[in-house]
């Protein structure tokens, strides 16, 4: 049976079944993937890209992925790699108690830059809370930006976007 769901975003009820396994997601450093992609479409750059074998051996190029958690390193080369913007990392381990790092994918202009507040959004781009860019990466040269930012800890499961807003205009 598949995992997950032949819709769009996923609902409420839906997310519950991408979220890592709590206890290993608590303590694992560099964080775990979080892949939110309902659908059955003809793609697998997500188990291509991945360095550790993580995201699973599709059986059928149709198929959505399944993720080994044991294996996640948090890397976020599938978060760079995925053409749906589908996969994120989440680091429950970073920084203080109320904190967590994010890896997000980001394709928009301005591009962000280390120290820049930003507006963290949900799934339907609602304003979740405000974050702090501290790194950004680009695992794959002609690829998707993977954006870190310091989200608070308990809206890791909300958010899946930023907003850059240079000069504080917004
Ligand atoms: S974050 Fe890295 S290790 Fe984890 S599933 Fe993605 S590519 Fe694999
Ligand atoms: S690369 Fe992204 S859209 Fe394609 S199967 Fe993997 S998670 Fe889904």
């Amino acid at each position: 049976m598949d995992k997950l769901f032949n819709s769009g975003v996923l609902t409420a009820e839906r997310i519950e079944t991408v979220i890592p396994p709590r206890d290993l997601w608590k303590t694992k450093k560099n964080g775990l993937v979080i892949i939110e992609c309902p659908q059955r479409i003809p793609c697998n750059p997500c188990y291509e890209s991945c360095p550790t074998g993580a995201i699973l051996p599709f059986e059928d190029i149709n198929d959505t992925p399944v993720v080994d958690y044991t294996k996640c390193i948090g890397c976020g080369r599938c978060v760079a790699k995925c053409p749906g913007l589908a996969c994120f990392v989440a680091d429950l381990t970073w920084g203080a108690e109320n904190e967590a790092l994010m890896k997000l994918p980001y394709e928009m202009l301005p591009k962000p830059e280390p120290g820049d507040e930003v507006v963290c959004l949900d799934r339907i781009g609602s304003e979740v809370s405000q974050g702090k860019v501290i790194n950004i990466t680009e695992p794959w040269e002609d690829s998707t930006m993977v954006v870190h930012v310091v989200v608070p800890k308990d809206r890791v499961m909300d958010i899946r976007n930023i907003k850059v807003v240079k000069n504080n205009a917004r």
